[in-house]
């Protein structure tokens, strides 16, 4: 049977950079916030069921999910968060069940990569925690540089999510991703082997 780890850490902390290099190894890994995109295309069951509820003020001019105007009206009214959670949770976990284990996969594990793997019960998917810890000041910088954002608004994200010293607590293993991708690639290839005594 293949196990799932979980790969998360704050905003700029490098998860997409970890995956890839795991890639690199062979391991499949899949991206919850590709696949809370993925289940809300045109098209699926669940972009129609929005649209039933809230009306087309959520869709855009193409006919795709306009995400700032739904998260405006959840923002506002709690209830209505509730309904689009409890429609949307489900799904996702179904399809990050699926598509994390490929047909003729034959690791001993894949990767679910989610930013919010400890905040959200995604945690109960994976039998192995990898946290990827950067100090705060590199993770504002690396975003800042990547995405064109302001300090202000990169510090306002980082104060929403678990703070650093509370996800370290609940890692089984840790990445630190305070130095270069050589070094960081060296410790990549570490807990590879790791998993593959544990889970192999
Ligand atoms: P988000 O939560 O916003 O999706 P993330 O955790 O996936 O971010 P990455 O996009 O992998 O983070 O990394 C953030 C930025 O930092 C990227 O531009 C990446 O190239 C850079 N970066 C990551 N790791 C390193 C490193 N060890 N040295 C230098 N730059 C790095």
């Amino acid at each position: 049977m293949t196990a799932v780890i979980g790969l998360t850490g704050g905003i700029g902390s490098g998860k997409s950079t970890v995956a890839r290099l795991f890639g690199e190894l062979g391991i499949h890994w899949v991206d919850a916030d590709d696949v809370a995109r993925q289940v809300v295309e045109p098209g699926t069951p669940a972009l129609e069921q929005i649209r039933q509820h809230f009306g087309d003020r959520i869709l855009d001019p193409q006919g795709g999910l306009d995400r700032a105007a739904l998260r405006a009206i959840v923002f506002r009214d709690p209830d209505q968060r509730t309904w689009l959670e409890g429609l949307l949770h489900p799904l996702i976990r179904q399809e990050l069940q699926r598509q994390l284990v490929p047909e003729h996969y034959d690791q001993a594990y894949s990767i679910l990569v989610s930013p919010l793997l400890l905040e959200t019960d995604q945690h109960t998917m994976v039998q192995n925690i990898v946290v990827i810890d950067v100090p705060v000041e590199t993770q504002i910088t690396r975003t800042m540089a990547r995405d064109n954002n302001d300090r202000s608004q990169v510090e306002r994200i980082i104060a929403a999510q678990m703070p650093r010293e509370e996800k370290l607590k609940k890692a089984d293993e840790v990445i630190d991703n305070d130095v270069s991708l050589n070094d960081v690639k060296r410790q990549v290839e570490a807990i590879h082997k790791t998993l593959l005594v544990a889970f192999g």
